[in-house]
């Protein structure tokens, strides 16, 4: 019989790492797993992260080493490993992975949130060929070329700031005639001149053969489609919880996130959701930050 750890970190994002850290603090036998090289979750492919108190404009995969690197200095690094099942057998939790088969007292999930797709022809065909979901990775690409970012939050707002620099062109198709993005966002891409904000259209299409050459739209309030001309297409459209492997475990809502509070309590005994990943007003480094502590106490309280 394996090892019978007393908790079990699922993920090595912000909540996932700062679990790490409360964990190793509280001499808890952890088991910390995460299937990329990279720590930091989404954070890695943040250009910039102005709102992480003490640490303004930087750059998120720095905060993700910075975090992680915490987490090591406390003798806590993440096995790297793909998790295909967490169940829970008569209170004990039995984590499977590709390789090996884990058992804790308790698990944290905090396998965060991906990006949603827009589910268009051309989207899944052009992916990679001038389609994009991360402008920090791909933006070096489309250097004086004409792009555009589809989606109206923060990511969105972020992405078009960053392109700006180095594209000759960036269009913003949002499907209201008004972002959602932070005030402070708002107003550094509304000052960005090579900006066009093009309002209440949605993408019908992304057109291309082998590389993106347009987008068709159709503006929501006139039905009116056309067709712009492109070298690329940034999509941000917000986020999917990475909950695909819970559905039978904990108690999902209807838009898949693990019904949790600020605890980080699920429906099952011994299962706790962090960050990301679970019910809460807003989703930012700062708030899965303190989920991974929460998550932590709240697993102290069963062991
Ligand atoms: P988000 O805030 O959920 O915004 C998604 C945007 O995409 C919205 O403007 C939405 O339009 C639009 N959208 C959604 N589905 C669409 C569709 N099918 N077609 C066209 N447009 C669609 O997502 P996000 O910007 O990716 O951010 C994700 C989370 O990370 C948020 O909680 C955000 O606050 C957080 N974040 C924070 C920071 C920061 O604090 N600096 C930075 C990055 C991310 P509607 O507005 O009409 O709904």
């Amino acid at each position: 019989m394996s090892e019978l750890y007393d908790l079990a970190i699922l993920g090595a994002g912000p909540a996932g790492i700062s679990a790490a850290i409360y964990a190793a603090r509280a001499r808890l036998n952890t088991l910390w797993i995460e299937r990329k090289f990279a720590q930091g979750g989404q954070i890695v492919d943040t250009y910039e992260v102005d709102n992480y108190p003490g640490l303004p404009g930087i750059n998120g995969m720095d905060l993700g080493e910075k975090m992680a690197a915490h987490a090591e200095k406390l003798g806590l690094t993440p096995l790297r490993e793909n998790v295909v099942s967490v169940e829970d057998e008569d209170g004990i939790k039995v984590i499977r992975t590709k390789k090996n088969e884990y058992r804790a007292r308790a698990v944290i999930l905090a396998f965060g949130a991906a990006h949603r797709t827009l589910g268009i022809p051309g989207e899944e065909a052009l992916s990679g060929m001038g389609v994009s979901y991360c402008a920090t990775c791909d933006g070096a690409f489309f250097r004086d070329r004409t792009v555009a970012v589809i989606g109206g939050g923060n990511v969105a707002a972020e992405d078009a700031i960053l392109l700006s620099r180095t594209c000759k062109k960036v269009y913003v198709i949002h499907r209201r005639d008004q972002m959602r993005a932070d005030q402070i966002l708002q107003e550094k891409l509304f000052a960005c001149e090579n900006v066009e904000m093009i309002w209440d259209t949605v993408p019908v299409s992304i057109e291309g053969e082998e590389m993106v050459s347009g987008i068709k739209l159709q503006n929501k309030k006139t039905g009116e489609e056309k067709v712009l001309s492109l070298d690329g297409v940034f999509i941000a459209v917000g986020i999917v919880p990475n909950t695909e492997l819970f559905g039978d475990l904990v108690k999902l809502d209807e838009s898949g996130y693990i019904v949790a509070g600020e605890d980080c309590v699920t429906s099952t005994p011994g299962i706790f959701a962090a960050g990301d990943i679970r019910t809460k007003q807003l989703r930012q480094v700062i708030t899965a930050a303190a989920d991974g502590a929460n998550a932590v106490i709240s697993a102290e309280k069963i062991l």
